[in-house]
């Protein structure tokens, strides 16, 4: 956050690197049910980011002295693959992979209800294919689409979205550039009907007003993916699967 770099971030009309305006968000396309062998699963592409989410469950679990009487348990494993990022990133789960997985958990653990599922795990796997910055967000969106469509009983759904600082400007979806060379990045996450919050992370600085801005922006965004998760299971479930 804050490197310096030659790139114009927001020119003098408003536009952003990628042309975006300051409240647009990236490209988003999202499709339900795409894996035969999991019980529920989604692809997202979001700007650059392209991501699976694959869920299994609520089905026994592994080890057993992880199993809960009285509440279903949800694991969730983000991962990305050697060639999702220009660098060939080694295989092997990262400490930033390990606690965005924990993150992303905790995001999708207030709208899952899994006091149904007493003794037994849900098991969400999260394979980045490629990342282009906002990937955290990128990945509860597909995760939310997949657990629903492994007919998981939830509260609602869960959707998220950034909004960052550049330029002294709050602006919807920070993509990777804006990450790197940016001011603030604030992935958040909504329940949209229910209203609630259930992430919000801030990598940078704001004001108290600035703050409340981003927030608000983020929350737009959120709405706007809503429509998209939506859009996607039904789309799926009137072709007949
Ligand atoms: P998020 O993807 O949720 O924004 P970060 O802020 O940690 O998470 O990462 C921002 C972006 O940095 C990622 O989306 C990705 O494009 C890039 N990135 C992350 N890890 C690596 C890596 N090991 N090598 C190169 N780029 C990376």
């Amino acid at each position: 956050m804050g490197r310096k770099t030659d790139i114009t971030l927001l020119d003098e009309k408003g536009i952003r690197c990628d042309g975006r305006k300051i409240d647009q968000t990236r490209n988003i396309t999202i499709k339900a049910g795409i894996l035969k062998n999991a019980d529920g699963s989604a692809y997202i592409e979001f700007g650059g980011n392209k991501i699976i989410a694959g869920v299994y469950g609520p089905r026994d679990i592994h080890p057993k002295h992880l199993a809960d009487s009285d509440t279903g348990v949800l694991r969730c494993r983000y991962h990305m693959q050697p060639f999702s990022v220009p660098e060939r990133k080694n295989p092997a789960p990262s400490r930033r992979e390990i606690e965005i997985s924990k993150v992303i958990k905790e995001s999708l653990q207030p709208a899952v209800i899994l006091d149904d599922f007493p003794r037994t795990a849900i098991d969400l796997y999260l394979e980045v294919l490629q990342a282009d910055g906002g990937s955290r967000c990128a990945a509860i969106d597909a995760a939310s689409v997949a657990l629903a469509d492994a007919g998981i009983p939830m509260r609602d759904m869960v959707s998220a979205c950034a909004a960052g600082k550049v330029e002294n400007t709050i602006v919807l979806d920070v993509n990777n550039e804006e990450d790197q060379a940016g001011q603030a990045d604030m992935p958040v996450a909504l329940m949209p009907h229910l209203e609630k919050i259930t992430l919000v992370q801030l990598d940078g600085m704001l004001t108290p007003d600035e703050y409340k801005k981003c927030l608000e922006t983020a929350i737009i965004g959120c709405k706007q993916v809503y429509e998209i998760q939506r859009s996607a299971l039904k789309a799926k479930y009137e072709n007949g699967g």
